[in-house]
């Protein structure tokens, strides 16, 4: 029997790799395992269109059911890789059944972080929003006039406060750091988001830290803030960020710190397996880190794709990554750690028309944040594609058009 290729995980990167494969000419076996009992599907309108109701779940489909018997890919959905033998080099899988393989991939994701249990109490109306499960039980407790606080004022949680809140609901996002999106975007777009939130209706409490949660007849009634608040909730949404799922990894002896540890080919520490999407954590630079973007899951799936066919291609990406909250798009490309000096740039004279936040080190440009300003986005994800960089203090003259500033 000719062994081949198992992918642990049919989430994006996951399915990439597949796809990826046998569009690199692999001809031997592909079999893509997924615990979520859903042909693979994309999540980001999970909390955008999705959640409001304008797209339905087959839209929702990477592909459709007949594209994995046409290429060969044995799907097996409803189904956990539950433990791995890299000796023997064989997966254990949640039906009792082994599959033996040549190659195997780990394209697991990551799950909610939940709130403690003493702090729920088993409520019920309190949701996370991860997989399409998720999506659709917040649905069913949306309803226009009743109340959601969402802890966390991270990207999940504001574009559900976004959808929900054009729905008719009361909105309140609660945020324990200084400013929404502190992990993930600078002070400017922090800004500018609560400002477009609040100008919605959106009532967001920074700094407020959450002591617990109130019940009735076992449904979450109210939630009490640190400093004895009492905030109305028929629903909470937890949007506290996400855990890698390394478990299994973990168990089968492969490094892991906060994400199965691969290096540039997405290998693992152990020869023919490999990790790759938000599961995984690469070298970059000096350090290594880990990314949640769909950007990241397709690329990185097609680097594991090209290490396993021979043609290993050191992983070096550009990140970005994209939120819709109301009829704003942020875009942000680049990563913008150890940034030096920051220009904010108006992309015309009235606020509607968008900005862009450029981060330089050294004069040399980082990353770009981009609201509502297609054009600085594009600018910026070329530019540090073809490692160019225009000059802060051109860029900072607004009368200059981005297509006319000199690189260097
Ligand atoms: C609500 C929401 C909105 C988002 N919006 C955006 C956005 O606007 N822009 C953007 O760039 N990114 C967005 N993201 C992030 C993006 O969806 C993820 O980065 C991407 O899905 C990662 O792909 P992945 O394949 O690594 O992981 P996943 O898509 O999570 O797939 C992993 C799959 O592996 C399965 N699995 C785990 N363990 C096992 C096991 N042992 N056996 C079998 N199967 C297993 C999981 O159930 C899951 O189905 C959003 C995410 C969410 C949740």
């Amino acid at each position: 029997m000719t062994l081949g290729t198992v992918v642990v995980g049919a989430g994006q990167s996951g399915l990439n790799v597949a796809i990826r494969l046998r569009a690199l000419g692999y001809d031997k076996p592909i079999t893509l395992i997924g615990e979520e009992a859903h042909l693979p599907y994309q999540r980001p309108p999970l909390s955008k269109k999705f959640l409001a109701g304008e797209l339905d779940a087959k839209s929702l489909l990477l592909r459709p059911a007949d594209f994995y018997q046409d290429q060969r890919i044995d799907l097996k959905i409803g189904m956990r890789g539950t433990a791995i033998d890299t000796r023997e080099r064989r997966i254990d899988l949640s039906d009792g059944s082994a599959l033996a393989y040549e190659d195997l991939v780990l394209a697991t994701g990551t799950r909610a972080r939940e709130l403690p249990l003493a702090l729920t109490a088993g409520l019920r109306g309190v949701h996370v929003l991860r997989g399409a499960d998720h999506a659709l039980a917040l649905q069913r407790a949306l309803a226009a006039g009743r109340n959601l606080v969402v802890v966390g004022g991270g990207f999940v949680g504001l574009e559900v406060a976004a959808t929900v809140r054009q729905a008719g609901m009361n909105v309140t996002v609660l945020e324990q750091a200084p400013r929404i999106l502190q992990r993930v975007a600078g002070a400017e777009v922090s800004q500018r988001l609560r400002a477009l939130h609040q100008a919605h209706g959106v009532r967001i409490l920074e700094q407020h830290q959450l002591a617990s949660l109130r019940g009735q007849g076992g449904q979450v009634h109210e939630v009490v803030l640190a400093d004895g608040q009492v905030l109305p909730a028929d629903v909470v949404l937890v949007g506290i960020g996400a855990l890698p799922n390394v478990e299994l990894a973990q168990a089968g002896g492969l490094a892991v710190q906060d994400g199965i540890v691969v290096d540039q080919h997405g290998q693992t520490t152990v020869p023919g397996v490999y990790a790759c999407g938000d599961c995984a954590r690469f070298p970059w630079g000096e350090a290594s880190i880990r990314l949640e973007s769909v950007h990241n899951a397709m690329a990185q799936g097609d680097c594991v794709a090209q290490a396993i066919v021979g043609r290993a291609v050191p992983y070096a990406p550009v990140p970005w990554f994209w939120s819709d909250q109301y009829d704003c798009k942020l875009q942000m490309v680049g990563l913008s750690t150890g940034h030096d000096a920051v220009v904010v740039r108006d992309a015309g004279p009235r606020p509607t028309q968008g900005a862009s936040v450029w981060y330089f080190k050294a004069s040399h440009l980082l990353a770009v944040e981009a609201l509502h300003d297609a054009a600085a986005f594009a600018h910026g994800r070329r530019w540090l594609e073809q490692k160019k960089s225009p000059r802060p203090e051109d860029l900072a003259s607004p009368t200059l058009p981005l297509k006319d500033l000199s690189l260097h």
